[in-house]
């Protein structure tokens, strides 16, 4: 992609309506444009790298037999009546759409896949089902002022799975968790598997994926060697300071960022919404549930809350929204040509490059740029690099350089 043909400009000046660091960031090197409190357009720069969470989310989710659907966002009032949360509880966050009032949109969807499921599982043999989509959901958000990590409009990837014994559905639990931990440590993020309240199954547990920031809405206590970590609004007398109930491990206390979100949900769907099966010996029984969230918007912006320094992101390999950042000085010919050589080489190579072709900016400020845009590699082309052949290579998470041969560069930057 060519810089010079990029809609959105960078600036220098943080935006004054924006307290958080993910929002400051993004929206200053043009990967976001704010439309109103808790709703934002994905500029080119945003959307691939959310659309890089996102694949990373749906690989490992079919690793683990996910199946993607697309539900719709609009939900029928009816649904929701049957289990009763049309009204209070969620259904306060929902934004109703219709003039009727018989719509929403959509803040969660376990009433519209448990209908589904009922109308195509009758038997144990259907079971389990694993069903995942990716999409925009919507809620009533309080406190929508940190950017990314809490949209009123966000896009959420929420699998659920339906199984015909407890068994089974601990299995697959525990499964998911695994996954989710690859997720995160795929778009650069290590997370703690914190015990949560909430679930409507063991009435004693759920499971949120958290990663430890300094601008994270929620607290953790946890083990620093990785033994044990809980939601401190639900922790009791447990305070960081004490000992780790899992070993001798003095326990920490620390902001954090609730990426993911695991549920057991047992029969409280299905018995709600009569979706049973009938099992091996014959009897009708209740299906079994579990559901399991993450929050691509969200985790975007816990990457920038994580990965950046006082100059701007430091964008994980994997979830850049460019592979090389090709930095083009002077404007002299033999200097452009260099430049669009290497460019349209990486580019055969299938390495994502974009490329600051702009003669209007000085050095100092492409690099600025570069800095606050944050692609994982600087390849920069001037007079003095093409007197040697060379380009100069710096990675935007170290300071050093190295010239290396332009027909070299590509097996650095793979
Ligand atoms: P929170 O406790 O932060 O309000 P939640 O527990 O209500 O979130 P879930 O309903 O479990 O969240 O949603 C699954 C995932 O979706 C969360 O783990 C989070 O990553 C993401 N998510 C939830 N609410 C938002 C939001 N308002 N904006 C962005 N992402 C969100
Ligand atoms: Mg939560």
């Amino acid at each position: 992609m060519l810089q010079s043909e990029l809609l959105a400009k960078v600036s220098k000046e943080a935006p004054k309506d924006e307290k958080s660091v993910n929002a400051q960031f993004l929206t200053r090197a043009g990967f976001i444009y704010k439309e109103m409190a808790g709703a934002y357009t994905y500029l080119p720069l945003g959307f691939r790298v959310l659309r890089k969470i996102e694949n990373i989310i749906r690989e490992e989710m079919e690793n683990i037999g996910g199946k993607e659907i697309l539900m719709t966002i609009f939900q029928p009032k009816s649904l929701w009546e049957e289990t009763g949360r049309w009204s209070g509880g969620v259904g306060d966050i929902m934004y109703k759409c219709d003039d009727e009032g018989e719509i929403g949109l959509g803040p969660t969807h376990e009433e519209m896949l448990t209908d589904i499921v009922r109308h195509y599982v009758s038997s144990y043999r259907d079971l389990p089902q694993y069903i995942f989509q990716i999409q925009t959901k919507f809620r009533k958000e309080l406190r929508a002022k940190s950017g990314l990590l809490r949209g009123r409009e966000f896009s959420m990837k929420d699998l659920y799975s339906f199984h015909a014994t407890k068994e089974d559905f601990l299995k697959y639990y525990k499964r998911a968790a695994a996954a989710y931990v690859k997720v995160f440590k795929r778009c650069g993020l290590s997370s703690l598997m914190t015990e949560a309240s909430g679930g409507d199954f063991t009435k004693d547990f759920t499971h949120e994926f958290q990663v430890l920031a300094p601008g994270g809405e929620d607290t953790v206590i946890y083990c620093p060697k990785g033994h044990f970590s809980r939601n401190k609004e639900i922790a009791g007398d447990l305070r960081g300071g004490q000992k780790c109930p899992q070993c001798t491990e003095t326990l920490k206390e620390a902001k954090s960022i609730e990426v993911g979100n695991i549920f057991p949900l047992g029969e409280k769907y299905s018995e709600a919404m009569k979706a049973y099966f009938v099992d091996k010996d014959g009897q009708r029984k209740p299906i079994i549930m579990g559901c399991y969230g993450i929050g691509p918007s969200r985790t975007m912006g816990a990457i920038v809350e994580i990965h950046h320094d006082e100059r701007g992101i430091i964008w994980p390999k994997e979830v850049a929204p460019f592979r090389v950042h090709l930095i083009q000085i002077g404007k002299e010919k033999r200097v452009a040509k260099a430049a669009k050589d290497l460019y349209r080489s990486l580019q055969k190579q299938n390495i994502e490059v974009l490329y600051d072709d702009r003669e209007d900016k000085t050095p100092g400020e492409k690099f600025a740029e570069a800095d606050l845009i944050g692609i994982p590699w600087r390849a920069v082309i001037s007079e003095k690099t093409i007197k040697k052949n060379s380009v100069e290579l710096k990675e935007r998470s170290k300071k050093s350089l190295r010239l290396v041969k332009i027909n070299q560069a590509a097996k650095y930057v793979k």
